[in-house]
């Protein structure tokens, strides 16, 4: 990081990282600017992606993150859900608290591959994120109807599995429970190296 750029009064300003002169509102943040920190967009996003990676290694941001989760989730009604591979549904599921059920079915940090090779429980989807069988980029998450009470929510799920099954003569990829798949379907093999 260069020292004698940026200097107080001086004009234009330069990015500290890859010296590209700041236009705020173009090439920056205007907040940023303002605070007197000068990175450009492309510098920033590569800091911020740094620096997340960084902070999921430390135990204490993880669990910091899992408590803010905590809060965020307790706000929200319970409802069924679907998750999408690009256009297909792969999953049909139910919860409580069906956004906090996305966040563990998209994690890919919960588990690395390792973990998955030496044979630790993961859910399905985030197995398949974790050995890069599927690009986390064509996955989505709707929710289908809020529903509070839990029998008919229950029920509803299950309703929409056999309804999928009945159109396209199977159950959704990564659904096991409900179906008539066993339920370690997807727990076999090992990646090959
Ligand atoms: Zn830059």
């Amino acid at each position: 990081m260069s020292v004698k750029i940026n200097q107080r009064g001086a004009y234009p300003k330069f990015c500290t990282d890859c010296e590209t002169e700041l236009n705020p509102g173009v090439n920056c943040y205007l907040s940023m600017y303002r605070n007197g920190s000068y990175k450009c967009h492309a510098c920033k996003k590569k800091q911020s992606k740094i620096e997340h990676d960084i902070k999921w290694q430390l135990p204490w941001f993880r669990d910091k993150k899992a408590k803010y989760l905590e809060e965020y989730h307790k706000q929200e009604p319970a409802g069924v859900y679907a998750i999408y591979y690009k256009e297909d549904i792969v999953y049909i599921g139910e919860s409580t608290k069906p956004m906090q059920r996305r966040t563990a079915h998209f994690s890919k940090h919960v588990k690395k591959a390792e973990h998955v090779n030496k044979g630790q429980w993961q859910q399905p989807i985030q197995k398949d994120l974790a050995l890069g069988k599927i690009d986390r980029n064509h996955l989505s998450f709707e929710i289908l109807e809020y529903i509070q009470d839990t029998d008919e929510r229950k029920a509803k799920e299950k309703h929409l599995l056999d309804q999928h099954k009945a159109a396209f003569g199977e159950y959704p990829k990564y659904n096991t429970r409900l179906t008539d798949k066993p339920e370690n379907r997807h727990y076999y093999g090992k990646r090959k190296a």
